[in-house]
């Protein structure tokens, strides 16, 4: 008789994940990376379209994920903690989903088996992001989707 491999995120808390759990959650949707803009008058967030430059788009994943701290001293690292309190994650963030006991998506790969259903199903953003790269700060604004949260 085979038995099915326990699903994790079904049994433990975000807290109680070891790191290659806690890595593998990321569904590689590549929306944390979208650059945000606030409004300085009424503190409001909004997205924009354009990718951060380490991220690769096609792949939507950090381009060099072990040195991002290094290199993006904005990069916003998930935690249990930011995942419950960052209000810009979008709600279909594995990390958002799981913190509130919520299950995961069929095109998570952990549930389809494969990195492409996030694409497939329209949940990455490597049909809408364009790099923030030669995007001067005064033009970003144009590149506003909607509010962060
Ligand atoms: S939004 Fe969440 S699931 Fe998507 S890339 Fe960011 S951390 Fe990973
Ligand atoms: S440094 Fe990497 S993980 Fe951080 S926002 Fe940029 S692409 Fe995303």
């Amino acid at each position: 008789m085979t038995s099915e491999p326990i699903a994790f995120w079904r049994t433990k808390s975000l807290q109680e994940m070891s790191s290659e759990e806690w890595e593998s959650l990321c569904d590689g949707c590549g929306r944390c990376c979208l650059v945000k803009l606030e409004d300085e008058d009424t503190g409001k967030c909004y997205l924009t379209r354009l990718a951060c430059s380490l991220l690769d788009i096609g792949s939507c994943r950090c381009s060099d994920y072990p040195n991002r701290k290094a290199k993006m001293s904005d990069c916003v690292s998930i935690t249990p903690e930011a995942a419950r309190t960052l209000s810009w994650l979008p709600a279909t963030c594995a990390y958002r989903l799981v913190g509130e006991g919520r299950d995961l998506n069929w095109w998570h790969p952990l549930i389809s088996g494969t990195p492409d259903t996030v694409h497939l199903a329209g949940i990455s953003v490597r049909e809408l992001a364009r790099s923030e790269k030669g995007v001067k700060g005064s033009a970003m604004q144009r590149y506003i989707i909607g509010p962060a949260s």
